[in-house]
């Protein structure tokens, strides 16, 4: 039995955020969420979640700067992050991993294809 995993989900948009809650939470995930991305250095931080998923269109600190500053920390720096965006431009990738995501996905969530790139980060088989 694999031990459980937690994901903090960092999404200011509620009902993007409840429905991706929900859905993680019935594969048997736990997860923490973060509304902004000042709220998701203190979360992430007391919490040392397994990965995150960071929107990038956030307020108070954008996803962008949020997942920098959680790189930059001893304490959060090797947690994975999987940015989230709704622009599905090249260039917006290549931000992503600037900024030191470890990988991307866009908007609208595919869950399948997101389990995907959760389970290759977490080392899990994602098998269910
Ligand atoms: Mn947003």
């Amino acid at each position: 039995m694999a031990a459980t995993m937690k994901i903090l989900l960092v999404e200011d948009n509620d009902n993007n955020r409840d429905m991706l809650v929900r859905r993680l939470q019935r594969r048997g995930f736990e997860v923490s969420i973060a509304v902004d991305g000042e709220e998701a250095q203190s979360v992430a931080h007391a919490e040392i979640p397994d990965l995150i998923l960071m929107d990038m269109s956030l307020p108070v600190i954008d996803g962008w700067e949020a997942t920098r500053r959680l790189k930059a920390s001893p304490t959060t720096g090797r947690i994975p992050v999987i940015a989230l965006t709704a622009h599905a431009m090249a260039g917006d990738r290549d931000k992503a991993l600037e900024a030191g995501c470890d990988d991307y996905d866009t908007k609208p969530i595919e869950l399948p294809r997101l389990l995907g790139k959760i389970s290759a980060l977490l080392g899990t088989a994602g098998s269910d």
